[in-house]
């Protein structure tokens, strides 16, 4: 893997912090921002956000919502936060759906048969048995299959063919998703009896990349499957020729009754408004084929660590800091909405709140979804983190998926996005694993968490409540994209 020129910049940083002398001793009347920085250089300076990486990858692995793996996952979490430690620790039960993977086999059968690697899409049905047999329409989009006649579909397999592009914001995602959340119900109401994607991702390896798919109401629900990316091609050759090809698929994906997990939420208490909450999110559970080290593996450690850091200065900040640690964000997002449900009389008192889910190398943009006047705050904390190689976007923050319920509710927000160039070379794959992250991007991110809870949580700055702009598009691309390295 080549070394984006940031991180170049971040080797120079990580040696003048660990040159910079230890962290101060910090007192309550000290200023807020020297004590930021000594976080950051703390941050910087220690690989604990990866040791923390390799303690969830080894004891937890794979954290499916509902299997005994996301299970451990919880048990790593409320164990981990208690030994960083946080003052309060609970596991808050979610109701969660449980799906099965299962086995998964394609082949083309004509015009030249040849074996493909496939997997389920989260949330499919399986196929009979015997599997599904049949002929293969090629489509570059759901456009492309809203335009076709019925007839073209019906009895088929439809093949949603789009590449997806490689970009530092991970926008090129956002525009090819669509294939694997609705193209089953939009080829099943013409008439399809099954659908395969091109892996919503980037990168040449062989491993298809899943994730949640949907049926509609009413319509006939047919099984869904990835084509690895090379595979996808191979597909899209045969089909090239002009003639008829067809394929088999098999699934046994299936559904299982629901189950319980938990939101494990760990708290930091503030000196003098505890109940004034900043809070720092991730995502618990994965996929259940790679071992979820990126996602969210990252985010959950990113998050654990900064509040470890702030919990070792010699006085807690005034505001309470807290992480929660969602269950189930890739099926459903279940654990945001229990969150939201459970702590509805205080989310009030939610002063703001960041999620990291995103990304495979140093946080490189800040975005802030703060209430109208709060512009002064924003830079000041813009500038905090500056020299982390971090700038300042103009764009109202998303927030991320588990905190869609709080920021509807006008919890303000703020993105600190991850460098998604390389990130979904590996996203929902098997070979989402420890070894694709590097320690000190890890750092770096654990860095920037650390100064902007601190900062949040130590001033007495009210960020106001979020509005929504009129007619927001949350995933509209932005104008024009930044420089790729
Ligand atoms: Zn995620």
């Amino acid at each position: 893997m080549r070394i984006p020129q940031p991180l170049l910049c971040f080797a120079a940083l990580l040696l003048a912090a660990a040159l910079a002398t230890p962290a101060s001793a910090a007192s309550p009347g000290e200023d807020l921002e020297t004590i930021a920085v000594s976080l950051r250089d703390r941050a910087l300076a220690s690989t604990h956000a990866h040791d923390l990486l390799r303690s969830l990858t080894t004891e937890a692995g794979p954290r499916f919502a509902g299997t005994l793996g996301d299970r451990a996952g919880v048990a790593w979490a409320e164990r981990t936060m208690q030994e960083l430690g946080f003052d309060e620790v609970e596991a808050e039960p979610v109701t969660v759906p449980r799906w099965v993977r299962g086995e998964a086999a394609a082949a083309i059968v004509a015009p030249y048969p040849q074996r493909l690697l496939v997997t389920a899409l989260g949330g499919s049905i399986g196929t009979p048995a015997e599997g599904i047999t049949a002929d293969v329409v090629e489509v570059p989009s759901l456009v492309g299959l809203d335009a076709l006649p019925d007839d073209a579909v019906r009895g088929r397999i439809v093949f949603l063919d789009q590449r997806m592009e490689r970009l530092q914001s991970g926008m090129g995602y956002v525009l090819v998703v669509p294939n694997r959340l609705y193209g089953a119900a939009k080829a099943a109401a013409k008439g399809a009896v099954a659908v395969v994607i091109r892996s919503v991702g980037t990168g040449t390896h062989r491993f298809p990349h899943t994730g949640m798919m949907q049926y509609e109401e009413g319509v006939p629900r047919i099984p869904a499957a990835a084509l690895a990316i090379p595979d996808a091609d191979l597909l899209e050759r045969q089909l090239a020729a002009g003639g008829p090809v067809t394929l088999h698929l098999f699934l046994s994906a299936r559904q299982l009754a629901e189950t319980t997990s938990a939101n494990v939420v760990g708290t930091l208490r503030g000196r003098e408004r505890p109940e004034e909450i900043v809070l720092l999110g991730a995502h618990l559970d994965s996929w259940d084929l790679g071992t979820g080290a990126m996602d969210d593996g990252i985010g959950c450690v990113s998050v654990l660590e900064a509040a470890r850091l702030i919990a070792e200065l010699p006085h807690r900040p005034r505001r309470s800091i807290r992480v929660v640690l969602f269950a189930n964000e890739e099926f459903g997002a279940s654990g945001a909405a229990a969150y939201a449900d459970r702590h509805q009389a205080e989310l009030a008192s939610h002063v703001v709140a960041a999620e990291s889910d995103f990304g495979l190398g140093p946080i490189w943009r800040f975005a802030t979804g703060f209430g109208p006047g709060t512009g002064a705050t924003a830079d000041r904390i813009a500038a905090l983190l500056a020299p982390l190689g971090v700038t300042h976007y103009p764009d109202p923050a998303y927030g991320g998926t588990d905190l869609a319920p709080l920021r509807a509710a006008g919890v303000p927000v703020a993105d600190l996005t991850g460098d998604g160039t390389y990130y979904f070379d590996y996203h929902h794959t098997a070979d989402d694993t420890l070894d694709k992250v590097d320690p000190e991007p890890l750092s770096q991110n654990a860095a920037a968490y650390a100064v902007f809870a601190w900062w949040a949580a130590e001033s007495d700055v009210d960020f106001g409540r979020f509005v929504p702009p009129p007619d927001e598009q949350l995933f509209a691309p932005p104008p024009e994209e930044p420089e790729e390295h």
